[in-house]
């Protein structure tokens, strides 16, 4: 497999601007997250403080972030990671499409306001999951219940609904229902509560009724950061830093929302300059040890 320089998880403000220097200091560096951007920046109607840009509008500043790339030749691979795994020297990721495998780490995921549910850590592992690509296979001919808090949970439910004996898709999404469900699969209207069990997840608490289920599919835009890399140490729901941008894992870096208030393009933007140049200055002296 392919080990990359730098895996970049964002393409809000922190990750793109990561990826720019990352890319002009010559590393070979993969960006992660969605094509289009981040929904964060589409959403102000008029941005006011970003130096050199008056009154643009997100729309706009996400379009710009997009050429920007493009014309730096950096790639925007549209996959999304459901865990990150420390090796020592290299980090092992892995997403819904793939798996990847990089020296050094950026983190640039923005912050997901929503609460984990109740059970939902606890029961992480074990009969709960953010990824259908990656365990669906273990509820073959079983019950699952699909959290989708965003649409494109869909595709990955419709992967399940293959393997499953049924499906139950709990749309917490605004975006309509496609045409064609399959027959195993129920659209539920209700808001999941609690994840209750033993040894591992057995129930969902739904609108105030009882689910018995074989697995939990949690399918957010964002996990968060300290699921999505064990062991990363955090402090008030955001990733530890220090001015360099590291974290308390040698190689992993953070930066903009996830590393903490306020939140702000421009800080993201600068953070995710230094998470990069100082990700430069960990790989120069990986190969000093060698
Ligand atoms: C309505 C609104 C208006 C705002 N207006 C302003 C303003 O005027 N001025 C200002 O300075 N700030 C403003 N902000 C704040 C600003 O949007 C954030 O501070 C900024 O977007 C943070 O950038 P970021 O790169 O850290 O994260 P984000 O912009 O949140 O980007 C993170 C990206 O990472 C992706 N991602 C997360 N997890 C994964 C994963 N596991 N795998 C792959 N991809 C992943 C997400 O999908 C997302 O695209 C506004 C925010 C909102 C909501």
């Amino acid at each position: 497999m392919e080990r990359f320089d730098i895996a970049i998880i964002g393409t809000g403000p922190a990750g793109i601007s990561a990826a720019i220097t990352a890319k002009l200091r010559n590393k070979n560096l993969i960006l992660f997250g969605s094509g289009k951007g981040s929904e964060k920046v589409a959403k102000a109607s008029v941005i006011k403080n970003y130096p050199g840009l008056p009154g643009i509008s997100g729309t706009e500043l996400r379009e710009s972030f997009a050429k920007h790339l493009e014309a730096m030749d950096v790639p925007v691979i549209d996959d999304k990671i459901n865990a990150v795994y420390s090796m020592g020297r290299y980090f092992f990721l892995k997403g819904s499409k793939g798996d990847y495998e990089s020296s050094s780490l950026i983190l640039a995921t923005g912050v997901d306001f929503a609460k984990p549910l109740a059970g939902e850590k606890e029961f992480l592992g074990r009969g709960v999951s953010y990824c259908a690509t990656c365990d669906g296979m273990f509820y073959k001919q079983k019950k699952v219940a699909v959290l989708a808090y965003e649409s494109g949970a869909w595709k990955e439910s419709l992967y399940l609904s293959e393997l499953c004996s049924e499906v139950l898709y709990f749309k917490l999404h605004k975006e309509p229902m496609p045409g064609t469900i399959p027959s195993n699969v129920s659209v539920v209207d209700e808001k999941p509560e609690v994840i209750k069990g033993n040894m591992k997840a057995e129930v969902l608490v739904a609108g105030g009724r009882e689910h018995e289920v074989d697995g939990i599919f949690v399918l957010r835009d964002a996990v968060a950061a300290d699921s999505l890399v064990p062991g990363l140490k955090t402090e008030d729901g955001h990733v530890f830093v220090d001015r360099h941008m590291r974290t308390n894992i040698p190689g992993c870096f953070a930066c903009g929302d996830v590393a903490g208030m306020p939140y702000q393009y421009i800080k993201a933007a600068g953070e995710g300059n230094v998470a990069a140049l100082s990700a430069v200055s960990y790989l120069a002296d990986l190969i000093d040890e060698d």
